[in-house]
């Protein structure tokens, strides 16, 4: 395949626009995937994303398509297409930047009713910086309430597009599907390496395959690479055999060779992630070649302890964190160990849902039994002298250390709200109440609102979305970028049970919200923690002064006592509900606190 036969585009999208869906529908109509065969998003291959509804990984595949005379003289081209299905949530945009660096262009999909939202936005910005060609198209045209002449207009005053290169689809009744990849074929150039030259090739992604090892998902930028040829890694300087090569279509499908602006999968016989490094230039073992520029690191936006319910399971934990992380390489991850919870793990994620999510991997697909500790926000704590610590663990802030705090830092974030007009004014309550300074206030047409503020990261960590939802019943949409740190009056809080502090529980605040969260979290403690054959106190305390207090009463509750009906299979329920409980105890001195307990302070989901 000349490399002007070839196309490489992703299909980005706010979450639920019909990127999955759309990618059915082109796997379909080149014959790809069966029509009604295969199930629904047939690219969310993870047990996490079919429960969840959402994509949380970019997949590739690739089509094969007759259009036009792209072929030489006058015959049809036979294109070789590669579609790159991405993930919409912010917390995954790392997986959307790392897919464009392989493509050409992108189909920006919006839906016909909810038009442009927050995630539209963001996305749109990174093809743009990224000079990619982009193909707007406005999905869900059969809906009652679709307004694609609406959304046109949307489409033009925000990114200046213009309303004749729209196209209109419907990925559920397939109206408007046969425009779309002519398109893909006349707007989207070809990729642009160089055929004769040297090998480079950059590493997209990666995953563990119990019988090939590692499976590297790579793009072959400049030259050609051979099954039986020798790589180098450009990180690493470790050399492989290339074992097997060849496409996703969509299943692994081995051709022996890769061409120049390909899209594929190679075999070389890593072991490990520490190989398989993503973003890594690979090229012929001991060809001298200037490396790709790779991706920008990740950035870590919250961090929580990983530890194994069990304690014995340490290495079974470690074993599983291993292979996650080789398909997951935006998750950080370093040794640690805490009084109450043993030896683990301090993970770096890029939101609380990507968290949620590689704490459900870690379970779906390794097999760990796992205790997540309350997320936090990276702070930075600089003393008098000079020195600065970075905060990643609340724990490791020990008001003994003799040094005193100049000045506490905390990460804010750039958030852009997009939200039809009449909720304008709740959401500035909501952005205020959690210390944001508004930047911009506009309109995107007649009825909505977009809203830009610069807020604390930790107050959007702590249930901000669910709130913006409630209080504008979904209508409002949202995202956001880090922004610089800022200085801020943070404390430390602890929580002691029975006098004694619980590494795990402590979490730092800003001190005019101490009062009121340490209330809080002595309130869910009470609730989730069982009683105990004794009196058990709840503190929540800033260095010695205790600012709020619960007490359990003594004498544990006995499940059975609820159904001396005699009920035998919801007696058998209850107890195997108890001991399901149990695996994610954690004793600490003489009290048994529940995962629950570790979750309390921020809400997820
Ligand atoms: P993604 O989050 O962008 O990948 O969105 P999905 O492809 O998972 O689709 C979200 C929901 O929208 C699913 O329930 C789809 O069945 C539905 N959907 C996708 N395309 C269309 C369409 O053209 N029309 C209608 N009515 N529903 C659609
Ligand atoms: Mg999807």
């Amino acid at each position: 395949y000349p490399p002007h036969l070839v196309r490489n585009f992703s299909i980005i999208a706010h979450v639920d626009h019909g990127k999955s869906t759309l990618a059915d529908r082109l796997l379909e109509l080149t014959g790809t995937i069966r029509k009604g065969l295969g199930q629904p998003q047939f690219l969310d291959k993870l047990q996490v994303e079919r429960e969840r509804g959402i994509t949380v990984k970019a997949q590739t595949a690739t089509m094969f398509y007759n259009y036009g005379s792209g072929g030489i003289g006058s015959s049809p081209g036979r294109f070789l297409l590669n579609l790159i299905d991405t993930p919409g949530h912010v917390d995954f945009s790392y997986e959307v930047s790392r897919s464009l660096a392989a493509c050409q262009g992108v189909l920006l999909l919006v839906d016909a009713a909810q038009g442009v939202q927050a995630q539209t936005v963001a996305n749109f910005f990174l093809a743009f910086e990224a000079d990619l060609a982009i193909i707007p198209v406005i999905n869900k045209i059969d809906q009652l309430n679709a307004d694609p002449e609406g959304v046109k207009t949307q489409l033009k005053t925000m990114f200046d597009i213009d309303p004749q290169k729209v196209l209109l689809t419907s990925a559920k009744t397939g109206q408007g599907l046969e425009h779309v990849l002519p398109a893909v074929i006349e707007r989207i150039p070809h990729p642009k390496g160089v055929v004769n030259a040297p090998l480079r090739m950059l590493l997209l992604d990666s995953y563990y395959d119990e019988y090939k090892g590692v499976i590297c998902h790579v793009a072959i930028v400049d030259g050609v690479l051979k099954r039986g040829e020798k790589i180098e890694s450009a990180v690493t300087r470790q050399r492989y055999d290339v074992m097997d090569i060849g496409i996703l279509y969509p299943e692994l499908t081995p051709t022996g060779i890769l061409l120049t602006g390909q899209v594929g999968y190679v075999v070389s016989g890593m072991r490990s992630t520490h190989e398989a490094r993503i973003g890594d230039t690979l090229y012929q073992a001991s060809m001298v070649v200037e490396p790709l520029p790779g991706f920008k690191p990740a950035k870590h936006m919250v961090f929580a302890g990983v530890y194994p319910a069990d304690g014995s399971d340490y290495d079974a934990l470690c074993h599983a964190i291993e292979r996650l992380t080789c398909n997951d390489a935006s998750v950080s991850v370093t040794k640690e160990s805490s009084g109450a919870l043993g030896i683990g793990f301090r993970c770096g994620f890029l939101g609380l849902l990507h968290m949620d999510v590689f704490h459900q991997r870690l379970e779906q697909e390794h097999g760990a039994q796992v205790i997540t500790t309350t997320p936090t926000v990276p702070y930075i704590f600089e003393y008098a002298d000079g020195s600065k610590l970075n905060v990643q663990n609340p724990a490791a802030l020990t008001s003994n250390s003799g040094k005193r705090i100049l000045t506490c830092w905390e990460p804010t974030v750039m958030a852009t709200i997009i939200t039809p007009s009449e909720y304008v004014g709740s959401l500035m309550t909501l952005c205020s109440e959690r210390r944001g300074q508004q930047i911009e206030y506009s309109f995107v047409d007649g009825q909505r609102a977009m809203l830009k503020y610069r807020l604390p990261l930790c107050e959007v960590v702590i249930d901000f979305y669910n709130e913006l939802k409630s209080i504008t019943s979904g209508y409002a949409s949202f995202d956001y970028e880090e922004a610089e740190y800022q200085s801020s009056d943070l404390v430390k809080l602890d929580v002691l049970l029975n006098g004694q502090a619980v590494d795990a529980l402590a979490t730092i605040v800003h001190r005019s919200k101490a009062h009121r969260i340490g209330r809080e979290l002595c309130d869910k403690l009470k609730n989730v923690l069982d009683r105990q054959m004794f009196e058990v106190a709840i503190q929540a305390a800033i260095g010695s002064k205790v600012v709020a207090r619960e007490t359990i009463p003594a004498m544990r509750k006995n499940v059975l006592a609820k159904c001396y009906g005699g009920d035998v299979s919801r007696k058998r329920k209850l107890l195997e509900k108890q001991k399901e409980g149990k695996k994610r105890m954690k004793r600490v001195g003489s009290v048994d606190i529940p995962q629950e307990a570790f979750h309390s302070l921020l809400k997820t989901s």
